[in-house]
């Protein structure tokens, strides 16, 4: 019977040992020969190589004491313990170590070799290294557990891009099962977001570098749309290496409403949901790019409610944040879509609107609708507001900053003037404040810096040409600009944070000067300037008891008060109080210009004064005008019948003395006496007047 050359024995037996010596010796696998109890007989030269034991180490000994190690599968070897022990042959893959300790896997396949076969008995095991076909199963198993496992979604297409697999997390993003898809084009997962100029680039890119990277948008299964990270790799697979491309990729909608939220919470306000200032700033920036392209002009709104805040306190918080969205959505509604409306602070928000100019009714409209009423509960509600608007490029306002200052300053205006109105930014107005602020700044700097001085000019009876007293008269000697006359300063501080601060500088410095006259005996009188702002403000008589207590030995009759008819008087009744509390200290209060004031009269009848100085302006010409004579013989009549003694200033020629002591007043006060001087030269005149009293200086 014809036999293959492989199976067939040769004829020969000679060379038949000789034939299978040569497979024994010279096959790769390892080949051993034992004893029926399992001791080594024989191993081949493959044997060695695989194991690293020589045929000398390893004689007599049993494989498995040689071979087997910590991570060999015991049950494996039970198996084979077994097998060898019913002299039977068997088929394993083992875990074996190599003498200097290499794991490494085989195959062994063993036979009995039986009695009847004219050899030894025992059992003839081959052993082939299986590392190779074990590791890549491994691996395979590695990667199918990261195929499954994977929170990204991983898409296998071949090379007609049809889906040939996918995995679980495919189906949890897109919706899509295995049956759905596989087959199938990807295009089925397509938002048509991407066009084909997109798919042609892809899959060029594809092509030329077997790799694509980037964010598309995808539809799921249900038909929402959503974005995703997607990286695609061209790659060979299966066993004639056909192309293949895997796709990974992940669902980027939590991290995109993530971002989206932060990005809400950056730039919006919570309340209104309005943009808030930093958003503003550059939605205002890019309107004045837009301005400056187009050349037209557009306008920066600072609106604040007013009265807002005793709303708030009064219908609490909740319906106070319900007026605000109101405003909000009116505001909204009143302006157009590329116009921008943002809230800046609690009742405050900024308008931006393109291409308009300073004649439209939009400032109007915005006004107007935020005084429709409002319900709130059973109560109707009005709200109004007050909104300083700066055009640009009229205002020659170049940066978002400058224009926010100007449109918040231009509101500032509205508001002193009164509620639910708009003004428009003054650069002139801007200008003042501007120089008044730096002025204030200067002059506080002064004060700090000790620049300002007190001269002292004196008063005389108009009877004898004694001396009664002095008024203490500031000036500040500036370190550049030598000495200032009050007229160039005290108008910054006028209303201003420095007025009383300024006022209580006079007089300390006053008082002590006058306390240095008596107590060098000199009886005199102190007259000091006070602001009508500074003397009706609650620090006025508490600070001038303490300056007196200061100063013990002052009979506070020696110390006036002289204060211009002002505004700031007008509640009469309170200027009343304030002087009669000084009164009641002792202290001696002048009403200063009389007669320049429209109510002077009102002032006379309404203030308890206890002098009254003429002003300069009725003495100048009193020698020859007899308008101005009739005047001041009224006044002098007028204080007379009210017992008031009057003070005549401006003296400034023996003509005027003659004339005001012909009339009667009571004490004079001008240049043909004296200038005014500095303290420390006050001694010095008095002694010189008194020598010889009339030295008149023309002026
Ligand atoms: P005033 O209270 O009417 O002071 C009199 C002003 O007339 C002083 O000007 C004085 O130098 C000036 N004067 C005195 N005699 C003559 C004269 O014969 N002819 C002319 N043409 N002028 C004369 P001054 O010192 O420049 O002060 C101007 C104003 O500034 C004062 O007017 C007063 O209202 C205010 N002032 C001065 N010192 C103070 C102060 O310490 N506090 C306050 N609140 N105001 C002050
Ligand atoms: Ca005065
Ligand atoms: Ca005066």
């Amino acid at each position: 019977m014809p036999t293959t050359a492989t199976t067939a024995l040769p004829d020969n037996p000679e060379s038949l040992d000789r034939l299978l010596a040569l497979v024994a010796l010279h096959t790769s696998n390892g080949v051993v020969i034992t004893d029926v109890n399992g001791r080594i007989r024989w191993v081949n030269h493959g044997f060695e190589t695989m194991t690293g034991f020589t045929a000398g180490d390893v004689l007599g000994r049993k494989p498995g004491d040689l071979l087997q190690g910590p991570d060999t599968d015991p049950a494996t070897v039970q198996y084979m313990r077994q097998k060898l022990a019913a002299g039977e042959g068997f088929e394993v893959d083992i875990l074996n170590y190599t003498r200097d300790g290499q794991r490494h896997w085989v195959h062994i396949n063993c036979t009995p070799i039986r009695k009847d076969e004219g050899v030894e008995p025992g059992f003839l095991a081959i052993q082939t290294d299986i590392s190779v076909r074990e590791q890549s199963k491994h691996r395979l198993r590695l990667a199918a557990s990261v195929f499954d496992s994977s929170h990204d979604a991983i898409m296998i297409s071949d090379q007609h891009n049809r889906i040939v697999d996918i995995n679980p997390a495919f189906t949890r993003i897109t919706g899509y099962s295995k049956d759905d898809v596989i087959g199938q084009n990807p295009r089925i997962l397509s938002s048509g977001r991407q066009g084909r100029t997109f798919y042609d680039k892809f899959w060029r890119t594809l092509n030329s570098e077997g790799y694509w990277c980037g964010e598309i948008w995808n539809r799921r299964k249900n038909g929402d749309e959503y974005p995703e990270l997607l990286s695609v790799k061209r790659v060979l697979l299966g066993p004639t290496d056909q192309v293949h491309y895997v796709a990974i990729f992940s669902d980027l909608t939590t991290l995109k409403n993530q971002a989206k939220e932060m990005e809400r919470i950056a730039h919006y306000d919570d309340l209104t949901n309005l943009p808030n200032r930093q958003l503003l700033a550059e939605k205002l920036d890019s309107a004045i790019t837009h301005a400056n392209r187009t050349g037209k002009p557009m306008a920066v709104c600072y609106l604040d409610l007013d009265g807002f805040k005793q709303l708030n306190d009064q219908l609490g918080r909740a319906a106070g944040d319900k007026l605000l969205n109101t405003v909000a959505d009116r505001l909204k509604r009143v302006l157009r879509d590329d116009d921008t409306v943002a809230r800046v602070g609690g009742d405050q928000f900024v308008m931006v609107l393109r291409d308009v100019d300073r004649d439209e009714g939009v400032y109007q409209r915005i006004l107007d609708t935020i005084s429709q009423p409002v319900t709130n509960g059973q109560q109707v509600l009005k709200l109004s507001a007050c909104m300083g608007v700066v055009v640009f490029p009229l205002g020659n306002d170049d940066d978002s900053h400058r224009l926010l200052r100007h449109a918040d300053q231009a509101m500032y205006t509205a508001k002193q003037e009164g509620r639910n109105n708009y003004r428009f930014f003054d650069p002139a107005l801007d200008a003042h404040r501007n120089q008044r602020r730096q002025q204030l700044s200067e002059i506080s700097r002064g004060l700090t810096n000790q620049e300002f001085v007190l001269l002292f000019q004196p008063q005389v009876r108009t009877r004898d040409l004694a001396v009664t007293g002095f008024e203490a008269l500031i000036r500040w000697q500036h370190p550049t600009l030598g000495l200032i006359a009050p007229g160039s300063f005290l108008p910054f501080v006028e209303g201003s944070h420095m007025e009383i601060a300024l006022g209580e500088w006079v007089l300390k410095a006053g008082i002590t000067e006058l306390g240095r006259w008596h107590a060098a005996g000199e009886q005199l009188t102190l007259c000091v300037n006070i602001s009508a702002a500074h003397l009706v403000s609650p620090t006025f008589a508490p600070f001038l008891e303490g300056l007196l207590r200061q100063w013990p030995r002052i009979d506070p009759a020696f110390l006036h008060l002289e204060v211009l008819e002002s505004t700031a008087l007008d509640d009469m009744q309170h200027a009343r109080q304030v002087i009669s509390r000084c009164q009641r200290l002792g202290v001696k209060v002048a009403l200063d210009d009389f007669g320049t004031g429209f109510s002077s009269l009102a002032y006379l009848r309404a203030l308890p004064v206890d002098i009254i100085k003429i002003d300069q302006s009725f003495i100048r010409d009193l020698p020859t005008n007899t308008e101005d004579r009739a005047i001041v013989e009224s006044i002098l009549i007028l204080c007379s019948r009210f017992q008031r003694p009057v003070v005549a200033e401006g003296v400034e020629t023996q003509a005027h003395i003659d004339v005001l002591s012909e009339l009667g007043c009571d004490l004079i006060q001008g240049y043909a006496i004296a200038r005014p001087m500095p303290g420390t030269e006050v001694s010095r005149w008095l002694s010189a007047w008194r020598t010889t009293p009339i030295k008149v200086q023309h002026g």
